[in-house]
């Protein structure tokens, strides 16, 4: 936590957060308090081993006090009122019929979890991020309704860790003993991708996590005020029971016409898929490549009530996620809504979603999914059309500043994690790319150089600062410009030669910090608010060390593939390249112990693949390499033990030396081995993001 005196807004940002809000109102207050049956009975959720908070009910206290007008100056109005609306807690009754029901738990993490009852017990959709937020969620719903029925059933809406990572905690009652053939869904594709984001580039995205949700810094009105999607993530363990059934997968294919019920309410359509999980009809749409990579609508008969997953929130969702992600696609997001309208639309009474709140009555319902898929279909279609005009990211952002009046006036469309903004320039992205066509920005200078650079142009360093004053008492004061000026002055210290006293560079870091406090007061973003405040924080204070928790799991799940990804993006290949001259392959030899145990006769099946490190590049190939020769040595070890060594980060080549020694691992030449291990490298959890990383040659 930030152990300074709160920036004041400027006289400029508290008077645009005291001016009227011109969205009509709306329901939406009645609506995220309907049905509320229990409240947490605790300040926090604490980790499992009770040394940090999990997740803090009491910390948002003063959302859920305040009154909608009571707004402080230095919160955006907007976001004040999302923030109200996402800090309510509890257990929620959403609809019935008979004796099945719909309960949600919200304000337990930054997703929800939703309880549908079962013939013989519950079925859990998206166990929330960790398991502590899990466990006290279930523990909720029990002690409210006194059902002690085991769960059922488990449906993962998508492949994003806040939708399955306290899927463990759902049997802490049971001393964490999952039942053997626990029926667990997800969307076709969901393992893949719920792995592969966390191998790719997943330290980097941790990094920026802590700056998107900024879940360090003080919840009050100078701090966190939530994320827009929900207050913040949990910070407990991150687990995952894999699925054992996958809508679209080789098991459960679409219905034919013939075999549709009218139990399905719904009339058939190309694609549908229907099951019946623990006594309950339930008819899905899979909607690739919305939301998520692997994502699911779905539809229970009997209840007149459509699960939109992610794909439809009380907010413009993101496009591209500011923590980092492959970009989405609104043209196909748009057309999966149409698609679920086209489906459910007249035939559903209560919507509800893995974020915020239900909306209920069908009118209500088909107004909201409307607005919803036009607003993905128009930023997509202006972004393009602007893009075909030749404009570039920030041309676009900076045209096209707001919906037009049909959709910005409901609270629902407003950018309160997606913005307008960004979400134009991730169109440009995933059409155009990086490069804006023009050559000057072709082969650009990196930050410290160019920063050092523009400093000198203008003056120095002192010169540079005395301008960004002059931006930040300017009316209306020049935000944007002051913090690009006082980025320069930071950025150039990291270039070779550059000069600036103590005074000028402490200075810079001090308006730098009020000018991105600032811009996060005004923010209507939520996630913007929090990189902004976050960033002032850090300008200041330097990175801050982030919140470390377990994902074994994740572990356990990956694909030889991903294990094999993940370790040769950490090779140091041009070190590797400048000493090796010739390749060094290994024969990995990896004994499955699942297999084993179903074998039960002393075999154990072994799965070879090769690693073959030549250019600097490390090359996994399933079996042998058809370019490689000879093995240089042969590595023999479980699956349990790879899973030990993913799981050592830096301490990787110590603990392949420790199984060696204790025999889990055979290696026939240890030495090419360890030539292989000496160029691992680990990620930076703490690298810094407004100041420069070290001196770079000029
Ligand atoms: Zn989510």
């Amino acid at each position: 936590m930030p152990d300074r005196q709160p920036i004041e807004p400027s006289p400029f940002i508290t008077e645009k957060n005291r001016a009227p809000v011109t969205v009509p109102p709306s329901d939406d207050f009645a609506d995220a308090q309907r049905g509320l049956l229990a409240t947490p009975h605790l300040p926090a959720v604490p980790t499992k081993d009770g040394e940090r908070v999990a997740w803090d009910f009491a910390g948002y206290d003063f959302l859920r006090e305040g009154d909608s007008d009571g707004r402080p100056a230095s919160v955006n109005p907007s976001l004040w009122r999302q923030g109200q609306l996402t800090a309510l807690a509890g257990l929620f009754h959403v609809t019935q019929a008979g004796s099945r029901a719909v309960y949600q738990v919200r304000g337990y993490d930054l997703s929800n979890m939703t309880i549908v009852t079962g013939d013989t017990g519950l079925i859990v959709i998206d166990p929330l991020a960790s398991y502590e937020t899990a466990q006290y969620a279930l523990e909720l719903y029990r002690n409210a309704t006194d059902d002690r029925r085991p769960v059922s059933a488990i449906i993962y809406t998508h492949s994003h860790v806040d939708h399955f990572g306290g899927s463990r905690g759902l049997f802490a009652e049971k001393n964490d003993e999952v039942p053997a053939g626990l029926d667990v869904y997800a969307p076709a594709g969901f393992l893949e991708h719920a792995i592969s984001e966390n191998v790719f580039a997943g330290p980097a995205m941790a990094r920026r996590s802590e700056y998107m949700y900024a879940a360090q810094l003080d919840k009050d009105p100078y701090g966190q005020v939530g994320s827009g999607l929900g207050l913040t993530i949990s910070t407990g363990e991150v687990t995952l029971i894999p699925p054992r059934h996958y809508v679209g997968g080789p098991e459960i294919r679409p219905v034919p016409e013939q075999d549709w019920s009218p139990q399905y309410v719904i009339p058939w359509r190309p694609g549908l898929y229907a099951l019946t999980i623990d006594g309950v009809p339930v008819v899905f749409q899979l909607t690739p490549g919305t939301e998520a990579p692997a994502e699911m609508n779905f539809y229970f008969p009997e209840l007149r009530a459509l699960c939109m997953a992610e794909n439809a929130t009380h907010t413009m969702h993101n496009i591209l996620s500011l923590r980092g992600a492959q970009v989405r696609d609104p043209h196909a997001w748009s057309a999966y809504l149409t698609e679920a309208i086209r489906t459910f639309g007249e035939h559903t009474e209560v919507e509800f979603a893995s974020h915020h709140w239900p909306r209920w009555g069908n009118a209500n319902i088909l107004e909201f999914l409307g607005n919803q898929r036009d607003m993905y279909a128009y930023l997509n279609d202006q972004a393009l059309r602007l893009i075909d005009a030749g404009l570039t990211p920030t041309e676009i952002a900076e045209e096209l500043r707001e919906l037009p009046a049909g959709l910005a006036g409901h609270w629902y469309d407003q950018g309160y994690y997606g913005s307008l903004s960004h979400n134009l320039k991730a169109v440009y992205q995933r059409y155009i790319g990086w490069f804006d066509g023009n050559p000057a920005h072709l082969w650009a200078l990196p930050p410290a150089e160019a920063g050092a650079r523009y400093v000198a142009a203008i003056g120095g360093p002192e010169a540079v600062v005395t301008q960004a004053r002059e931006a930040l008492r300017a009316d209306p004061p020049q935000y944007r410009w002051a913090a690009e000026l006082l980025n320069h002055v930071i950025f150039a210290t990291g270039a070779d030669g550059f000069e600036i006293d103590e005074t000028t560079l402490s200075e810079a870091r001090e308006l730098q910090a009020q000018t991105f406090t600032q811009l996060g007061y005004g923010a209507e973003n939520g996630t913007w608010r929090n990189f902004y405040l976050t960033g002032a924080w850090e300008v200041l204070d330097g990175p801050q060390k982030p919140v470390v928790h377990g994902a074994s799991d994740l572990v356990r799940s990956m694909s030889l593939d991903q294990f094999f990804a993940a370790l040769a993006k950490s090779v140091d290949g041009p070190k590797a390249a400048a000493e090796q001259s010739g390749p060094i392959v290994l024969r990995w030899a990896v004994r499955s112990e699942t297999a084993s145990a179903e074998v039960k006769d002393g075999t154990e099946p072994e799965h070879v693949c090769t690693t073959t490190l030549r250019n600097g590049a490390l090359i996994y190939v399933d079996g042998t390499d058809p370019l490689a020769g000879k093995p240089t040595a042969t590595i023999r070890l479980t699956r349990a033990t790879l899973n030990q060594l993913a799981l050592a980060g830096p301490r990787f080549p110590h603990t392949f030396d420790q199984l060696v020694t204790e025999g889990a691992i055979e290696v026939d030449d240890k030495a090419a081995v360890d030539t292989v291990f000496g160029y691992l490298t680990f990620p930076d959890p703490v690298f810094p993001i407004v100041t420069p990383r070290r001196r770079t040659g000029a």
